[in-house]
């Protein structure tokens, strides 16, 4: 049995090199802030989620929202000007909770197909009401996942 030497085995749990994209259009002086807050964070990414990109976006209604792409290995994380407003532990704690949803991604990607092909009828209320139950689990466990990471950051 070949001996796995420290650098195999960090390979083997950090996974290859990611590539952090900031968009072209994100301001200078804005990514000054946000980066800082997010560099330190980016620990957290599993290693299937291959390229994350920051996007500003200015006329966003929440803080941070994510699109997350599990068959291209992508994040797409979006920061609305409601983010810079917030104290700075809170603006950590939204990416970490943003973070923990890329973790969980690829269950949510599984199940959600598992009930469009074999669940109730698409449509249907139970269909619907499968897929609030879903939805809301999962954001009570990435809230949960999120303070857990916290106060391991921040003991
Ligand atoms: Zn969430």
């Amino acid at each position: 049995m070949a001996e796995v030497n420290g650098s195999d085995y960090a390979l083997s749990i950090l996974g290859p090199a990611r590539h952090v994209e900031w968009e072209g259009d994100f301001p200078a002086d804005l990514r000054a802030i946000v980066e800082p807050v997010f560099a330190p964070l980016e620990v957290l990414l599993p290693t299937w989620c291959q390229t994350v990109i920051l996007r500003h976006s200015p006329f966003l209604d929440s803080t941070l929202k994510i699109e997350i792409s599990v068959r291209n290995r992508w994040a797409l994380i979006m920061v609305g000007p409601d983010w810079f407003s917030h104290p700075a532990a809170q603006r950590e704690n939204s990416f970490i909770h943003e973070l923990c949803h890329v973790l969980v991604e690829p269950y949510q990607w599984t199940v959600a197909r598992a009930l469009d092909a074999h669940g109730p009828e698409e449509n249907s209320a139970a269909h619907r009401l499968l897929q609030q139950v879903l939805s809301d689990g999962l954001e009570q466990a990435v809230e949960d996942m999120a303070r857990a990471f916290y106060r391991v950051l921040h003991p």
